[in-house]
């Protein structure tokens, strides 16, 4: 058996065409969405991310732009920034592209976003209205992984979904969407005593950890869903995933590939979340 591959470049690819339409028929009612990014010092990674979200904005006929800082600005003064675009009705989405410099309390960056604003879906009222069920903006990688999953009619309820890798932007709100759909969820992280053990039961495998071939055919169950959120770069240059691909294509039902996989849709989600920030403020 050869897995499918969910190919996120091309479902983001098509997301972006739909969505282009959407700012279309937006703009003729005399609003265009804007997404105001905010980068601090000069982390070429950071970089590299920011220019592919504006790139991908500018497709879609979002408006953005970038607000460059230098990495010994003072938290209070990027504090003040972000109050200051809070109330800037021109701005409908804000996003501060982590990491920041350590003097600077990443928390505190993103409880300063307003709510309505925070198309990262970071903030803890957001990640909260998530955890009830409420519609809110999701965080952009999970509510990317949903999206794969559902473009492929993957069922979710009542199956064993298995998420390795327990951060706040990825493995959590990943693992409570999943639940969200009636998924039985176990989480799997850093201190899990056999690991195996958890992941050859998994009918769903949500893999973001972080470190390169974690996971072989053998640790997959036969026609398990395998999701592969993990960017490694390795020495040689070439980035590769969690997950031996190679192995695990022969073993999963569908797979994602990296690099093309869940990339391309986190920052189509970022996408989203500004076009419904913007259509929010016209309800308001
Ligand atoms: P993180 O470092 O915050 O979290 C990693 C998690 O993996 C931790 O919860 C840890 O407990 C767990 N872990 C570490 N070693 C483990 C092991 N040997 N066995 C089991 N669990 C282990 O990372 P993150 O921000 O959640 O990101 C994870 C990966 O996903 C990274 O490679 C990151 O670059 C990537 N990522 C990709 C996207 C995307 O758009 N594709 C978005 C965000 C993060």
């Amino acid at each position: 058996m050869s897995a499918e591959i969910i190919s996120g470049k091309d479902l983001a690819q098509e997301l972006r065409l739909n969505m282009k339409q959407e700012v279309e028929e937006l703009r003729k009612e005399g609003i265009t969405p804007q997404l105001t990014v905010v980068l601090v010092g000069d982390n070429p990674a950071s970089k590299s991310y920011v220019k592919g979200k504006e790139k991908a904005a500018k497709e879609v006929g979002i408006s953005s732009s970038v607000i460059e800082l230098p990495a010994t600005i003072p938290e209070e003064e990027l504090l003040q920034l972000i109050h200051k675009l809070n109330q800037d009705k021109e701005v409908n989405g804000i996003l501060v592209q982590l990491p920041l410099p350590d003097h600077i309390s990443e928390q505190k960056v993103i409880e300063t976003i307003n709510p309505d604003k925070d198309v990262d879906g970071f903030h803890p009222v957001n990640i909260g209205r998530m955890m009830i069920g409420e519609d809110t903006f999701l965080p952009c990688t999970p509510y990317g992984i949903l999206t794969m999953l559902k473009s492929r009619n993957i069922q979710l309820e009542g199956k064993h979904a298995v998420v390795i890798g327990r951060s706040n932007i990825v493995g959590k709100p990943v693992g409570q969407l999943l639940l969200n759909e009636n998924a039985t969820v176990t989480y799997c992280h850093s201190r899990t005593k056999d690991l195996r053990n958890f992941t050859t039961k998994a009918d769903i495998l949500i893999v973001a950890i972080g470190k390169p071939n974690v996971l072989t055919a053998e640790d997959i169950k036969d026609g398990a869903v395998v999701i592969d959120v993990g960017i490694n770069r390795l020495e040689s240059g070439k980035l590769t995933g969690d997950v031996d691909f190679e192995s695990a294509v022969s073993r999963a039902s569908y797979i994602t590939p990296v690099p093309k996989g869940v990339g391309p849709m986190t920052i189509a989600m970022l996408l989203k979340n500004t076009i419904k920030a913007a259509k929010g403020l016209e309800n308001r």
